[in-house]
């Protein structure tokens, strides 16, 4: 079997208000981390032979995400890709780390890629200090742009931007100059993600139900952000999600095609066949059941059925530009009502070419109403 490898770092200097991520606002405890993720790598070799019953499984990609990794050190990541190697079948031919500009220095920078880590995703989220101070970020542009300096300088070719659109105050014009100075500093990847209210997040409280988010004002900015990117070489993937030919993020395309993947550390999920598994999102409870009881952490949330697993290959096949293949449901017995393919084609919400389904642009938008439609008529083959 192969596999994504994903790390998770559960610490921020301060939480963003718009976050539902799982991270602590703490200052990290690098060395017990490091030694729960060690114990954790060998108890999942030791623990987990029912699942890889083929034999070891081989690591295809590895993503370091957060939280902010850029707060550790390249000295954790030595000593974790060590074990990695000594222990499994690591054979990555990616390796992304994501970073905050506020605690990425050219040192740290090097130090990744001496490692080998070959991709950098850096939280720049805006260009424009308006947009950062609205985001409540910790850094400012001339962070933001210090630190792609040094992502250049540390010898990343691969790397990747991640912004929001959407703030308040982000007009057309506003907007249109920050894709201009993305696309000046030419990052093989970028990613821009609407500014969403987050249940329990104190954005949700504090903006539910205003103005500046309502759909028809998202929808134009959407509409920029994909008229420049294709105008500008890039490819539009995923729904939120453009890149350079060949830059396609490899990692996070194992999530959209429904692959196998395992998560390592606090809050990290895992989904191996049908399984689905979760580690506690609390670094005590975590240290926990690894160093002191020695055993993983790993609640079984879901064991997965056909209709389930099907569902989730709609949700997150649809979000690919390369979209779904109708064969790969009906594999499974099941298929989707004519009449409601037709009434979404018609409403310029998908597009059918022979077996594959794919979203229009206006249907990408509107991804998760198209997808709960679909799952409404998703039937048994009789
Ligand atoms: S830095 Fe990233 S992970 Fe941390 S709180 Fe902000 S958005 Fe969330």
């Amino acid at each position: 079997m192969e596999l994504a490898l994903y790390l998770h770092i559960p610490f921020c200097t301060k939480k963003c208000p718009y976050c539902d991520f799982y991270s602590v606002p703490e200052i990290p405890d690098e060395r017990l981390y490091l030694q729960a993720l060690l114990k954790e790598i060998d108890l999942i070799k030791y623990h987990h032979e029912e699942l890889f019953s083929e034999g070891p499984p081989r690591i295809k990609t590895f993503y370091v995400g957060g939280g902010t990794p850029s707060l550790f050190s390249p000295i954790f990541y030595e000593k974790l890709l060590d074990k990695l190697i000594q222990t499994l079948l690591f054979q990555p031919i990616e390796l992304s780390i994501e970073a905050n500009p506020e605690s990425l220095t050219f040192e740290k920078a090097k130090g990744y890629k001496d490692l080998g880590f070959n991709r950098m995703s850096l939280g720049i989220q805006s260009f424009n200090p308006k947009g950062l101070e609205f985001l409540q970020r910790r850094h400012s542009l001339h962070e933001a742009l210090l630190a792609i300096e040094n992502v250049h300088k540390a010898g990343f070719e691969n790397i990747s931007f991640d912004l929001i659109y959407g703030w308040r105050g982000q007009g057309v014009k506003t907007l249109q100059k920050e894709l201009q100075l993305a696309l000046f500093l030419s990052p093989s990847h970028l990613s821009l993600y609407e500014l969403t209210l987050y249940p329990k997040t104190p954005f949700f409280k504090k903006y539910s139900g205003l103005n500046f988010l309502r759909e028809k004002r998202l929808l134009m900015l959407a509409n920029l952000i994909e008229n420049e990117l294709l105008s500008n070489g890039y490819l539009h993937y995923e729904i939120s999600n453009y890149a350079k030919e060949g830059f396609e993020c490899k990692h996070n395309l194992s999530y959209w095609k429904v692959e196998p993947y395992l998560g390592l550390g606090a809050g990290a999920v895992s989904r191996i066949s049908k399984y689905r598994f979760k580690n506690p999102e609390s670094i005590r409870k975590y240290y926990e059941y690894i160093l002191d009881k020695g055993t993983l952490p790993v609640i079984i949330t879901e064991n997965l059925n056909s209709r389930e697993l099907i569902k989730e290959k709609i949700f997150m096949n649809l979000r690919l530009t390369e979209g779904l293949n109708l064969s790969e449901i009906r594999g499974y017995s099941f298929r989707l009502k004519e009449e409601a393919l037709e009434k979404l084609c018609k409403k310029g919400l998908l597009s059918i070419d022979k077996d594959n389904l794919r979203l229009t642009p206006k249907g990408r938008f509107l991804h998760q109403r198209v997808v709960a439609y679909l799952w409404d008529n998703l039937e048994v083959m009789k």
